[in-house]
C-alpha cells in the first residue's frame, strides 16, 4: 500500500528525516515509535502531500505523493495531533460542514453510521466544546472517515489521554483494521505501538532503527529484563529466558525486579537513549 524509497526532508541545516525506506502492506496497522524530534510527523506529511520531501520518494497505492497528488487525495485521510474541531458547533454540524467541503455522497446517511459506529450517535446534537478528550478524539477519526479513504494516518492519536479512555481508543483503531484499512500510527507511547501495530519502524533523529513486528524486536533484545536497584542506581541486564533471569536475580544481594522486555529496551539498545522523557 505504502513505498517509500530513500525519503529525506532537510529544512536548512536540520535533517529532519534521513533516507527512510520501507513498504506497509495493506490492511496493516503499521506504528512509527520515536521521541520527539524524531521525524514521525515529517513523513506523515510527505504521504499524505502537506510536505514536499528533499529526497528519494514515496508512493501510496501506486500513486506518488508528488506527482500523482489529485488521485492520491481521495485514497487517504489524516487525523491531525492537534483537535482542530470546531467546538462550538455539535458533533453533527463538525461532520456536516467537513462532508459538504470534502462533497461525501447520502452525507447525513454517512453521518449517521459513523457517530454509531464512534459510540457517539447519542451526543450528535451537543456541542464539542462539552466533550471529553477521548470523545474529541473519537469525533475525529470518525470525521476522517467520511470520505470513505483505504488509508489513515493517525498522528499520536491518544496523546494526553487517561490510559482508560487511552484504550477506548485503540479497539476503535483496531476496528479500522477490522474494516479493512491500511493504518500509519505515529504515538511516542511504547505500550501504544507494542497493543496496536501489526509491525513498528522506530525513528530516531530522522533515521530509521529497526523495523519488525513488536514480538520480533523484543525477541532481539532478549525478551527478560533485570534490573536491579542499588541505592539511587538501576542496572538493567537483557537475559533471554525467565531461568537466566531468575539465575541473575538470585545472585544479587539488593533489590531485584525481572519483567519481560518491551520496546523501550530495544530503543535503549538501539541509541543508548531513553525513548521516553
Ligand atoms: P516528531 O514528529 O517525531 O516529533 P518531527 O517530524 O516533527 O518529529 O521533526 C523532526 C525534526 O525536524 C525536528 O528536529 C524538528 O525540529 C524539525 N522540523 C520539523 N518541522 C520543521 C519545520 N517546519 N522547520 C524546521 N524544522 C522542522
Amino acid at each position: 500500500m505504502i513505498v517509500t524509497h530513500e525519503l529525506s526532508k532537510y529544512y536548512g541545516k536540520t535533517t529532519a528525516l534521513e533516507k527512510l525506506s520501507l513498504s506497509i502492506g495493506e490492511g496493516e496497522i503499521f506504528g512509527l515509535l520515536g521521541p520527539n524530534g524524531a521525524g514521525k510527523t515529517t513523513t506523515i506529511k510527505i504521504l499524505t502531500t502537506l510536505a514536499f520531501p528533499s529526497g528519494g520518494w514515496a508512493r501510496i497505492a501506486g500513486y506518488d505523493v508528488v506527482h500523482d497528488r489529485p488521485r492520491l487525495k481521495p485514497l487517504i485521510a489524516v487525523c491531525p495531533q492537534e483537535i482542530n474541531l470546531d467546538k462550538e458547533l455539535t458533533a453533527f454540524e463538525n461532520l456536516w460542514f467537513y462532508g459538504r467541503l470534502y462533497r461525501v455522497p447520502e452525507l447525513s446517511r454517512r453521518i449517521g453510521e459513523l457517530l454509531e459506529w464512534g459510540q457517539l450517535a447519542d451526543r450528535a446534537g451537543d456541542r464539542v466544546k462539552h466533550f471529553s478528550g477521548g470523545m474529541q478524539r473519537r469525533l475525529l477519526i470518525v470525521r476522517a472517515l467520511l470520505s470513505r479513504p483505504r488509508m489513515l494516518f493517525l498522528d499520536e492519536p491518544t496523546v494526553g489521554l487517561d490510559p482508560q479512555i487511552r484504550r477506548q481508543l485503540w479497539d476503535l483503531i483496531r476496528q479500522l483494521k477490522a474494516d479493512g484499512i491500511t493504518v500509519l500510527l505515529t504515538t511516542h507511547y511504547i505500550e501504544e505501538a507494542e497493543m496496536l501495530s501489526d509491525r513498528v519502524a522506530i525513528l530516531n533523529r530522522g533515521r530509521l532503527m529497526a523495523l519488525d513486528t513488536p514480538a520480533a524486536l523484543v525477541a532481539q533484545v532478549g525478551g527478560y529484563v533485570v534490573e536491579t536497584i542499588n541505592g539511587h542506581h538501576t542496572s538493567y541486564h537483557l537475559v533471554q529466558n525467565k531461568e537466566e533471569a531468575y539465575r541473575r536475580a538470585r545472585a544479587q544481594a539488593a533489590g531485584v525486579l525481572i519483567r519481560q522486555a518491551n520496546l523501550e529496551d530495544v530503543f535503549i539498545q538501539l541509541t543508548g537513549e531513553r525513548l521516553s522523557p
